[in-house]
């Protein structure tokens, strides 16, 4: 990871690079600020300068050397990993327990929280900690002499999250730091990090982004989402990038929905069976919690084309692809049918909620929609 890669973050940059270029670089620093932003990708990048052989005349590591591919594949020796892990019977546990799916998760989430890193561990017994176990784990390492005459650097994520025992251990070596080692703590809530370890970094407050940054971020990263849409995330987003992608991938989840329901809608007026069986069976491959929230999407779709028909435009809540639809098939939700087309979405729901054949539930509401859908 290299400065240049990471969006934004400008001035945090500088006072990194300036830090590691005077050999001012604290023994323990943190790096606060809103989650979402890249903080992490700023303490690795931070990481690889400082043990790159070639740095660049613009103060970025050279991407090229033996130090910086050894980062850049997460095989730096001299680099420590510390971050929040769950005991699963493993006694004494440590983050190396769980390096292969830290490190999975650092390549496919580079903008990240604790939320989406317990939803990785898919875990439902305790919450993931740092614990004394990890101190001691650290301590050791540490203590060894590095192996290119270089820093050790230890980068540990949310040290909110330590458990007292693990932070009071941190805390000797913290205080009275081994030569040539550097801590390099991320944190999201810096305000419950316990007193005694916070009192003793350094602190570089992380920003939020842009509203600029993070709308070209995602014009970038959402192939078809347009300007107007992608700056209306941004703004949702509040400068985190992490927001702004989960916004823009429930806009991708309700534009399939959209779909599904129009072709649903479609086929029903035609009364085409051999199409609505495969429509069924498409709608059943979504699996069960995908298909409950496009019953309720379907359900909404259908109170809002009712509202729109009665010409209470101030009660619509749709999106535009949703709108262009609706203007066309509003016509056809009329009171005859309103209430029996969501009651049998609603029970569709029910059904599927208790484990009912999901192709079976499906195709059922495709065959009576057919029925619920006059035409004029
Ligand atoms: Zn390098």
């Amino acid at each position: 990871m290299k400065f240049s890669d990471i969006p934004g973050h400008e001035s945090e940059k500088r006072r990194l690079r300036e830090m590691v270029d005077s050999d001012r670089l604290p023994h323990a620093l943190l790096l606060q600020g809103p989650s979402g932003t890249g903080k992490m990708m700023l303490a690795r990048a931070l990481a690889q300068y400082l043990h790159c052989t070639s740095r660049t005349p613009e103060g970025d590591s050279c991407g090229t050397c033996p130090s910086c591919i050894q980062h850049q594949t997460f095989n730096s020796i001299d680099t420590h990993f510390s971050f929040p892990v769950l005991k699963n019977g493993i006694s004494a546990v440590t983050s190396d327990d769980w390096i292969a799916e830290w490190r999975d998760f650092l390549t496919e989430s580079p903008y990240m929280d604790f939320a989406l890193w317990l939803s990785r561990l898919k875990n439902d017994n305790g919450q993931p900690r740092i614990f004394v176990s990890e101190a001691d784990s650290i301590i050791h390492k540490l203590q060894f002499t590095t192996h290119h005459n270089n820093y050790k650097v230890v980068i540990l994520w949310l040290p909110e999250r330590m458990n007292p025992e693990c932070a009071n251990s941190l805390l000797k070596i913290i205080e009275e730091p081994y030569p040539d080692t550097r801590i390099i703590m991320v944190s999201d809530h810096p305000g419950e990090i316990l007193p005694t370890i916070y009192s003793r970094l350094q602190r570089i407050d992380v920003k939020r982004l842009p509203d600029d940054l993070v709308t070209r971020w995602l014009l970038d990263n959402y192939e078809g989402l347009s300007e107007p849409d992608a700056r209306s995330l941004a703004r949702l987003a509040d400068g985190s990038i992490l927001r702004a992608a989960s916004e823009a991938a429930m806009t991708k989840e309700s534009q399939m929905f959209l779909d599904l329901f129009i072709r649903l809608m479609r086929l029903a007026y035609q009364r085409d069976i051999a199409r609505l069986k495969a429509w069924s069976g498409e709608a059943a491959a979504l699996g069960r919690e995908t298909l409950r929230k496009f019953l309720a999407y379907s359900q909404r779709m259908v109170r809002e084309n009712f509202i729109m028909n009665l010409h209470v435009d101030s009660l619509n809540y749709l999106n535009r692809a949703e709108w262009e639809f609706s203007a066309r098939f509003s016509p056809f939700i009329t009171t005859d049918n309103v209430i029996r087309l969501i009651n049998l979405l609603a029970g569709a729901d029910t059904d599927i909620a208790g484990n009912a054949n999901a192709k079976v539930v499906m195709l059922d509401v495709a065959v009576k929609s057919i029925l619920l859908l006059k035409h004029k």
